[in-house]
């Protein structure tokens, strides 16, 4: 079974549309704001799939822009802006910051009830007591397709290749919670396959293409390739997919799996923001 993204993307997108309504009776209109700053077409192109979702579901958004020489100083004075403002529910600074600026510093100064992409420390430390609050979306969009697949988390065997901050080490908490044995493999596990080959679910977000090769997954498992790689013209995950799709019981495809998923998660932290706000 391949894992329409889209078509489960789709589905958040009409919860949250009548989540949407359901404030706009109370006459609160969420409002997310992205920051980018510099040119990076890549990060160009997420911030506008990410507006574009906004609009679809009632959103109202705005994408500030600095230019690529701002300093920290200078985001940072930006995002306090933003945390001033009531119309402004969520805020999400668009990663990878230019060259040469780390991104904690500017990520600590937006408030944690406006941070939409759940990287807090404040909200990553309730995450990992188990209080998921606003959590990594990535993260998020891989439980909600569990979910959705009827997939029994207590118990079940979990591997995850890549162990980020932004999708590995959020969801092995998120895994943990509902129960699961969770292993987090990362570049310096020493035998890859022999991990994960125990995995009835298998995520994989390396940023290695065809890492993942048909003889190191486990029969009948559900394969989440979060893997995002330009390879010649073409734009493919970790996983090598024509090969394990067809001993995986289910597997995302890329492009359409889990980004899309991303996308999705992001408009329902928002809402969730924007809720919590109004209480
Ligand atoms: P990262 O790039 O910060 O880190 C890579 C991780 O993979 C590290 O834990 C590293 O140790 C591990 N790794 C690298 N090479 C490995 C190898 N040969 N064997 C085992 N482990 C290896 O991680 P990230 O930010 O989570 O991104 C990973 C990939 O997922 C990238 O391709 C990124 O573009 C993609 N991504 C996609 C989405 C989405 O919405 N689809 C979201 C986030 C990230």
């Amino acid at each position: 079974m391949i894992i329409d993204g889209k078509a489960l993307a789709a589905d958040v997108e009409v919860e949250t549309a009548q989540r949407v309504k359901k404030l706009a009776e109370r006459a609160i209109v969420p409002g997310l704001a992205t920051v980018l700053v510099g040119e990076n077409p890549a990060s160009q192109m997420y911030i506008r799939l990410k507006h574009s979702a906004c609009t679809r579901v009632g959103i109202r958004s705005e994408n500030v822009m600095l230019p690529e020489n701002s300093s920290v100083e200078e985001t940072i004075t930006k995002i306090q802006e933003l945390n001033d403002r009531p119309d402004i529910n969520g805020i999400l600074l668009q990663l990878p910051l230019p060259k040469g600026q780390s991104p904690q510093r500017a990520m600590m100064s937006i408030l944690p009830e406006k941070d939409v992409d759940g990287f807090h420390p404040v909200n990553m430390g309730a995450l990992l007591l188990g209080a998921e609050r606003l959590v990594p979306c990535t993260p998020r969009g891989i439980i909600y397709a569990l979910e959705r697949l009827g997939k029994k988390l207590e118990g079940a065997e979990a591997v995850i290749v890549g162990h980020s901050n932004v999708v590995g080490k959020p969801l092995a908490a998120m895994l943990l919670s509902r129960n699961a044995t969770v292993q987090v493999c990362h570049v310096f596990t020493r035998d890859l396959a022999d991990h994960t080959r125990d995995a009835e679910i298998l995520v994989v977000a390396a940023g290695v293409p065809a890492l993942i090769k048909k003889e190191m997954v486990r029969p009948g498992a559900i394969v989440f390739d979060v893997g995002i790689n330009r390879v010649g013209d073409k734009t493919v995950g970790d996983v090598d997919y024509e090969a394990v799709k067809d001993i995986a019981s289910a597997i995302t495809p890329v492009p359409g799996g889990v980004g899309p998923l991303t996308v999705a998660m992001l408009l329902t932290q928002t809402v969730l923001a924007t809720e919590s706000q109004a209480r």
